[in-house]
């Protein structure tokens, strides 16, 4: 195995947009991306991106210029993406499911003035008030029946025009197809991969403050090929990556969206997550690689209609974001004969820091070994310095070429996550074994303080798992006067299944100590998520914290 040392002597950084130019000129006529049965070539995806950056020149876009992107995943994101990059702007990602006061706030923070989005009323409404409030300067429209096919459009257009916003001609608002001249291309610009920040991507970070983390063209650079290595066996311009994970964040933006185009895949896109619609776009394309979260996959072992569909086309799927329970994980492969293995990263390791390896080695229940080129350590979780030995539990740092190079504007903060020597506090507590495999245990600000205990939810949580009836849950922490907290779970029961928290109690016996076992069991309907589907536990944190404040 190469050492961390070895691999970053032999990378080779270069400017993001390089990878698309290439995959143009390598693959030109292989289809780039597919949206509801309408494709592009990596033809077409190039030209349209120098055209773009061409226009996008034109109106002042640069060196240190931010441009937000506020759109679901469409060809549109990707064009916007590689254009920005390529004359050495910044991308700037927004969540187009954010309400007005948080497009505002980012817009402000990140200094964006110029924001690209979509016709689509639902989200252009929202991003022409934060104009208003002279929040921007430019509103970029793209038109929402571009991307669809013939069929699709003539559809749209009888039933749903409705839906559609009227853009005002002025100079606040500007068309994707008024930016666009045919044949131009940008005039070159010098980028410098070490320095350039290439993506701003708001994080709540371990502190929960939201705040910008700076990723250079080195950093992404690093993590594709990181990725590309892991990838080995994939077949360049012959595979089809679903991406139904949102683009506006980073697994998705580099897993996604970025290993695709390295690869010379046809990516897959989902506008939203609708399980019908995801399991007919994998049979139509013959989907073979598959990132996505813990609950997606969970969503599809668990619904009635996944019997209907033939799977069998996916190879690979890797998963991240959020603990995969080994229930989970099992029960897709059993689904689909896939490999399903997990990783691990976060926004400011622009994300994936490990993995697991893509074949039998894969250990259930680990996020993996680090990926090339990175190093960890883990230090005690207290003083959040003293290294712990091996084995032993800690807080995760990581070393690596994709560790960001900083928040924006927030030196503190910045100073706070990285060390001197480099590693970044990922807030994530987990030891490693001896053959290098880590293991997550939970995040320091999720642990359950009983007794003077550390109590990790995650491992009652897979406990829960265990039982048959059980579609999803959540732990957490409720003030308890005898032991300081007291774990909570919130349960979420699988369609035609009955269970009471009694019976939950008496099967968690056998699988917990006493001190772990839940004092309060909840059942409901539906859990809180995260836009991109990882469980969320913040709402329910602050509805008990409101509930006994009331109390
Ligand atoms: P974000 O920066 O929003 O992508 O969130 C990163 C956080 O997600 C990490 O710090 C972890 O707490 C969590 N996370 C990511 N992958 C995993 C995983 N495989 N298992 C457990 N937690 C994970």
């Amino acid at each position: 195995m190469t050492s961390a040392e070895e691999w970053n002597a032999a990378f080779k950084v270069r400017p993001i947009h390089e990878y698309l130019d290439n995959s143009a000129e390598r693959f030109g006529d292989r289809p780039a991306a597919d949206f509801m049965g309408k494709v592009w070539t990596y033809r077409e995806m190039g030209d349209l991106v120098d055209r773009t950056a061409a226009g996008l020149q034109a109106m002042g876009v640069g060196l240190g210029v931010n441009v937000g992107l506020c759109l679901p995943n469409t060809p549109f994101y990707t064009i916007f993406y590689f254009a920005i990059l390529k004359i050495g702007g910044t991308v700037a990602n927004f969540n187009p499911l954010y309400v007005e006061r948080e497009i505002a706030f980012q817009a402000r923070d990140a200094d964006v003035r110029i924001m690209v989005t979509m016709d689509l009323k639902v989200i252009y409404d929202k991003v022409e008030n934060v104009r208003k409030e002279r929040v921007l300067d430019k509103i970029i429209v793209c038109p929402m029946t571009v991307c669809l096919p013939t069929i699709k459009k003539t559809l749209f257009s009888l039933f749903k025009r409705k839906e559609l916003a009227a853009i005002p001609q002025d100079e606040a608002h500007v068309r994707f197809e008024d930016l666009q001249t045919k044949g131009s291309k940008p005039k070159p610009v010098e980028i410098d991969p070490e320095e350039t920040i290439a993506v701003l991507q708001y994080t709540g970070g371990t502190t929960g403050v939201p705040k910008g983390a700076m990723l250079t063209h080195k950093n992404l650079c690093a993590n594709i090929e990181q990725m590309r290595d892991i990838f080995e066996k994939a077949q360049p311009g012959e595979e089809k990556m679903l991406c139904v994970l949102p683009f506006f964040h980073v697994f998705a933006m580099t897993v996604g969206q970025n290993l695709s185009v390295i690869l010379g895949a046809e990516m897959v896109l989902q506008p939203r997550f609708e399980l019908k619609m995801l399991l007919e776009s994998i049979v139509r394309k013959k989907v073979t690689l598959f990132p996505g979260v813990p609950t997606i996959y969970t969503a599809i072992n668990n619904s009635h209609e996944t019997k209907k569909y033939d799977l069998s086309s996916i190879n690979l799927c890797i998963s991240g974001g959020a603990p995969l329970p080994v229930e989970v994980k099992e029960n897709f492969e059993k689904l689909t004969g896939c490999i399903l293995v997990e990783g691990y990263g976060l926004t400011e390791s622009s994300p994936v820091a490990a993995v697991n390896p893509l074949d039998e080695n894969r250990r259930a229940g680990s996020i993996g070994r680090p990926v090339p080129g990175t190093k960890v350590r883990f230090v005690d979780i207290e003083d959040r310095r003293t290294e712990v030995a091996q084995g032993e539990k800690g807080e995760l740092l990581i070393h690596g070429q994709q560790v960001m190079k900083g928040y924006w504007k927030r030196d503190d903060a910045t100073a706070e996550t990285i060390t001197e020597d480099g590693y970044l506090h990922t807030g994530d507590v987990g030891y490693q074994d001896e053959d290098g495999f880590i293991y997550l245990v939970d995040r320091i600000k999720d642990l359950i303080l009983c007794s003077g205990y550390n109590v990790y939810p995650r491992v009652i949580e897979e406990a829960i798992y265990q039982n048959d009836a059980v579609d999803e849950t959540i732990v957490i922490a409720i003030p308890d006067e005898y032991r300081g907290q007291s774990p909570k779970a919130f349960v979420k029961l699988k369609d035609g299944h009955s269970l009471t928290a009694g019976d939950l109690k008496a099967f968690l016996k056998d699988h917990l100590s006493a001190i772990e076992l839940p004092r309060e069991i909840e059942f409901r309907d539906e859990l809180p998520k995260t836009m991109v589907g990882k469980l969320s536990k913040k709402e329910l944190v602050e509805e008990e914290a409101a509930k006994r404040a009331a109390a």
